[in-house]
């Protein structure tokens, strides 16, 4: 039976990115030697890392004074790498969801934190809007995309200061200026390739303006000045980044990815908002366009374990909602088909009519 992977993370990869990177696995390059067995150093990986960092600047359209890295520790060393690095005195964040209270408390170690906004009230299930970040804060941090609760920050925000962004699970499945960023980061097991390497992309001048001393494997400047090559780099997630990348391209880019993903959302929700048992749990107007989340509607509630079974036995895989919304979600990332999801949509019309 065909599976679909509705998994949120490590998720769904292209076929292309799998069979490429099985293929090197074997014969890297035509190396004869395995791409997991290769220096680093050689000059068919240097080859690879810099294609990777040339694509995401292609694709992400980069403007010049910025550096794209590939670094290790997920986008959870992100937490505390970038406060680390920009963090003087004082810093905003939005406070969106789990990642972004992981993301707080970190900062907290480093300096001041404002708190400009928070949903946690409301178990995250919006964003907050109308909130002002003061003009003296080194920089303010958002979650672009609420992976857990599914919401989502689709417009990048004009602000006056620094801008950070955690785009681990919604990076290249829209266009973004990248202009508005000083450092965008990344882990790469949602859109990109398996677990293992973060991708960051950092505005030179935003760097060596704090006093404290940074270790070296924590600067940014020293893995910009090393081509992320300063340390072992994560050798076989880089390659299969490549080849997420070269996919994302034929495909016609970010801005076609992003047409595809609002097509794929679009008929997902309008099938929550239409079947009798289920209903959505994000705000209407802040729904994520990578990560669906859902719920049995109160009067079918005893029907959800027996729902992810049925999926389940239709080949949808991972649809289960994270323990602290419950329910469903359906992480419909860039590698996700329509057809996937036209599939998950026919098996929920299908226990609608059971039941
Ligand atoms: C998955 C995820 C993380 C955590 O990534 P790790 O690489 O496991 O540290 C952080 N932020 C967001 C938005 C995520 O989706």
């Amino acid at each position: 039976m065909k599976k679909y992977n509705f998994y949120a993370g490590p998720s769904i990869l292209s076929q292309y990115t799998i069979k490429n990177t099985a293929d090197a696995v074997m014969d890297f390059a035509g190396t004869g030697l395995s791409i997991l067995e290769i220096s680093h150093r050689s000059k068919e990986f240097v080859a690879v890392m810099e294609e990777t960092q040339a694509m995401v600047k292609e694709l992400l359209d980069v403007p010049a004074g910025y550096e794209v890295l590939f670094l290790g520790g997920g986008a959870s060393l992100q937490f505390c790498m970038v406060p680390f690095n920009l963090l003087k005195k004082k810093a905003a964040y939005l406070e969106t969801g789990t990642w972004a209270v992981n993301a707080i408390k970190e900062a907290k170690l480093f300096g001041e934190v404002d708190v400009v906004a928070s949903s946690k009230e409301a178990n995250f299930n919006y964003i907050p809007k109308g909130y002002e970040i003061p003009d003296d804060v080194d920089y303010f941090h958002f979650t672009s995309n609420n992976t857990i609760f599914g919401t989502e920050i689709r417009k990048d925000p004009d602000v006056k200061v620094r801008l950070v962004s955690d785009m681990s699970s919604d990076i290249f499945s829209r266009p973004i200026d990248v202009s508005k960023y000083d450092i965008i980061y990344a882990g790469a097991q949602k859109n990109l390739a398996p677990a293992g390497v973060t991708l960051v992309i950092v505005r030179e001048d935003a760097l060596g303006n704090v006093e404290r001393a940074i270790p070296t494997m924590l600067d940014y400047r020293t893995h910009i000045k090393k081509g992320s090559m300063f340390n072992t780099p994560p050798c076989l997630p880089i390659y299969s980044a490549l080849q997420t990348l070269k996919y994302y391209k034929s495909l016609g880019g970010v801005a076609a990815l992003e047409k595809m993903n609002e097509e794929k959302a679009a008929i997902l929700y309008d099938e929550i908002d239409r079947n009798k048992l289920f209903k959505g749990t994000a705000a209407v107007e802040d729904r994520s366009i990578m990560n669906v989340c859902f719920v049995m509607n109160d009067e079918y509630k005893e029907l959800e374990s027996e729902f992810v079974e049925f999926a389940k036995g239709k080949g949808m895989i991972g649809i289960k909602g994270h323990r602290s919304v419950g329910g469903f979600r359906a992480s419909i990332y860039n590698a996700m088909t329509k057809e996937g999801v036209e599939a998950l949509i026919a098996t929920m019309k299908e226990f609608e009519k059971a039941h």
